[in-house]
């Protein structure tokens, strides 16, 4: 059974009781870095064994993982933070599972996206989520530019170092309007700022942003 478990994005609290029960009692954790689930699991002294399973070793490890599936093992997918299969290479693993028919189950948690997406109090009955906009301004403003007739919430994920750049092109591109940008949710400096792409710009500028984001347009 591959069980594909949600971990927290930031308080360690947020963690389900069935989760910690799993984690405590499955032959294996495969783990997107193990020395970041590690302070997980010292911190619910889980002595669960775990492998690695990464963008780069995703088809050798997969198949392994699948091999010990087959022959009847029990394995727990986590990512470094949140929900795997969102933006993480859980999703190849799932994928093969599928492709193989094997049992597996979510067990639900922590997602960046749907916090800043409440936080923002925007109408969230429709809503699209972009993951991460291009790197580069150009690709970025095109991206944003397709997207400009969409009449949804719309949210993407946001690095310290490019938030400032792409306030600066969604202010471009989609004009001055409201939006939120939520930082550090659930950990001690969690902020939720909300006005116009360059006000936010502006206060963030102030501080050199730190952290990781949300956007919600
Ligand atoms: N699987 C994760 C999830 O469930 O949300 C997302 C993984 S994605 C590679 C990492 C991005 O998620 C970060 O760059 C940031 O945009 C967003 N993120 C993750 N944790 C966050 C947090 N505590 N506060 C704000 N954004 C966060």
């Amino acid at each position: 059974m591959l069980y594909i478990v949600a971990t927290p994005i930031g308080n360690l609290k947020d963690i389900t009781y069935r989760a910690v029960e799993v984690l405590s009692t499955v032959d294996l954790i495969a783990c997107e870095d193990t020395r970041h689930t590690k302070i997980l699991l010292e911190h619910y002294q889980i002595k669960t064994p775990t492998t690695s399973f990464f963008q780069h070793n995703r088809f050798a490890k997969g198949n392994y993982l699948l091999g010990l599936l087959k022959a009847g093992k029990n394995i727990a997918l986590v990512s470094d933070a949140g929900t795997p299969g969102i933006l993480d290479p859980g999703y190849n693993l799932i994928n093969l599972a599928i492709q193989h028919n094997l049992e597996m189950t979510y067990l639900p948690g922590a997602l960046a996206l749907v916090n800043a997406l409440v936080l923002s109090g925007r109408p969230a009955h429709e809503f699209c989520f972009g993951g991460f906009l291009p790197q580069r301004s150009g690709a970025r403003k095109n991206q944003l530019e397709k997207l400009k007739g969409y009449a949804c919430t719309m949210v993407f994920y946001e690095s310290c170092h490019r938030i400032l750049a792409s306030l600066e092109d969604i202010a471009a591109v989609l004009g001055e309007r409201e939006i939120t940008v939520a930082r550090e949710l659930t950990k001690k400096f969690e902020e939720v700022l909300r006005g116009t792409p360059q006000s936010i710009r502006e206060k963030l500028a102030k501080l050199k942003p730190r952290g990781e984001f949300v956007v919600v347009i």
